[in-house]
């Protein structure tokens, strides 16, 4: 197998595919996946039946506390592997064995619409349910996932679930987009004789199926929309298809048109979810801080309500719509006349909004390394009490007590995060701005780096508050 590359890049390229045992292990999606289906079962029934108190829980420990630290780490250091290891998709996929679907998702939702209102419908109902302390809602939670992807990919065809609804789906993709590996073609020039394109329709024997995101390799940029499922390398006849390393944040860069996902500039819902992405981030490590509390009594003084819903969907909104509009419309307002033909406002903001993914990732990766490596080893003792419970006593007697690391250990990982994705903001921004103002792209980036480094700000302030523990209290 080759491991050149398909263009020129800067960086020597690796394919993952091509290393022995460790590109077999990959394609052994199936593999993954029932090792996660037979993790999950085990989560929701303890969720359901195990111990109500969520550090004691393996539900509400592993999926708040483990899995979530996990996610980012791993998104972070390779790619989407959590979606290539997705355990939502064996029901589904049998499902579609009883029942083939028959209707196409309506054209109005192709885009990132409900996703992003499904990703912040998840992180509404975390904050109002207090979801990381209760097991039995996470545990339905997970069910709710399954069920959600079985029903909607029972009656639409292609990965409708994947590209268009999953809360997780969205997460992952916008952050994929600081993963150092990309699935590619290995050499562009055998893509360009093929006339199957497999890698798309699925192999001609039906042994492999094709990309159900829509994506065609060869035309490929990025890893917006990209499980990392690895259908279309196995589906290729010409063994052309890679995982391949590359400079992460790489496609934040340009404004390539990529197949199934189109030029990014052309994309106002890409746009938002990068937006909400980032504010989420900030919304999310908000909750934990004591200092939203006292927000929330005055928002629910000012409004006259006691109800927790109502004052809750009043500061989603001040964050997540209010907040970005202003800010990034400020922004927009005094770069715009640098740009070349003077863009609109909307305009101004969809090429430059896609520069604070980096900075987002780090603050999700600061807020979720907090609580791994701070209950690192907690999943340990619960995980052997939950599979003794389970009747399968062989892990040994749980050893309570153990924690993770100190606060004075993370606190310093958690400020690099924060800075390392400021920098890489920062970077990203210029680079839109030398291509969409060349002529003046320090007007054109000014505006966009104060306001990275007021989020920056923001982020080091809220990360440096007393957090809410979860998952690091253990005793017998
Ligand atoms: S099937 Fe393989 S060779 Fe053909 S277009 Fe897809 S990746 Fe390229
Ligand atoms: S391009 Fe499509 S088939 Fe290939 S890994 Fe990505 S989502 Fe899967």
């Amino acid at each position: 197998m080759s491991a050149a590359p398909a263009t020129p890049r800067a960086l020597p390229v690796r394919d993952l595919l091509a290393v022995p045992l460790l590109g077999a292990l990959l394609l052994r999606r199936r593999t993954w996946q029932i090792a996660m289906l037979v993790a999950s079962a085990l989560l929701v029934w303890h969720g359901l039946v195990g111990p109500q108190l969520a550090p004691k829980n393996l539900a509400t420990l592993a999926v708040w506390v483990h899995y979530r630290g996990l996610l980012i780490l791993a998104l972070l250091v390779a790619g989407n592997l959590f979606c290539l290891a997705c355990p939502f998709m064996l029901p589904r996929d049998l499902a579609r064995k009883l029942r083939r679907p028959t209707r196409r998702w309506p054209r109005l939702l192709r885009g990132k619409a409900v996703g992003i209102v499904a990703l912040v419908s998840v992180l509404y109902a975390y904050e109002l349910f207090d979801l990381w302390a209760s097991p039995w809602a996470t545990a339905l939670l997970i069910l709710g996932y399954f069920a959600g992807a079985t029903l909607v990919d029972a009656v639409f065809e292609g990965a409708t679930f994947c590209k268009s609804i999953c809360p997780i789906g969205q997460f992952n993709f916008v952050a994929s987009a600081l993963s150092p590996l990309e699935v590619r073609s290995r050499e562009a020039s055998v893509c360009a004789t093929c006339s199957g394109h497999e890698c798309l329709t699925g192999a001609a024997d039906g042994g492999a199926r094709g990309c159900e995101l829509g994506l065609f390799v060869p035309d490929k940029a990025g890893n917006m929309d990209c499980t990392f499922c690895l259908d279309c390398a196995r589906a290729c006849p010409h063994d052309n298809v890679a995982l391949a390393t590359r400079l992460p944040g790489e496609e934040l860069l340009d404004d390539a048109s990529g197949s199934g996902v189109g030029r990014r500039s052309q994309r106002p819902d890409l746009a938002v979810l990068g937006i909400v992405f980032t504010f989420a981030a900030l919304l999310n490590a908000f909750g934990m801080v004591s200092p939203v509390y006292a927000l929330q009594r005055g928002i629910a003084e000012v409004l006259g309500t006691t109800s927790d819903a109502a004052v809750l969907g009043v500061l989603f909104a001040a964050c997540l719509v209010v907040e970005p509009v202003m800010l990034l419309g400020a922004a927009a307002a005094l770069s715009r006349g640098a740009l070349t033909g003077r863009p609109g406002l909307t305009a101004t903001v969809v090429r430059f909004a896609h520069g604070l993914v980096p900075l987002g990732v780090g603050i999700w990766a600061a807020h979720y390394g907090f609580h791994f490596l701070t209950g690192l080893w907690t999943i340990v003792p619960v995980t052997q009490k939950a599979v003794a419970d389970a009747g399968l006593p062989f892990l040994g007697q749980p050893r309570w007590g153990v924690g993770g690391l100190g606060e004075n250990v993370v606190q310093p990982i958690e400020m690099g995060l924060l800075l390392l994705g400021a920098l890489g903001s920062l970077a990203v921004l210029w680079s839109i701005a030398r291509r969409e103002a060349p002529l003046r792209p320090r007007r054109a980036f000014a505006p966009w780096a104060a306001l990275t480094m007021l989020l920056l700000a923001a982020a080091v302030w809220l990360l440096a508050q007393p957090m809410e523990m979860r998952g690091t209290f253990l005793e017998a």
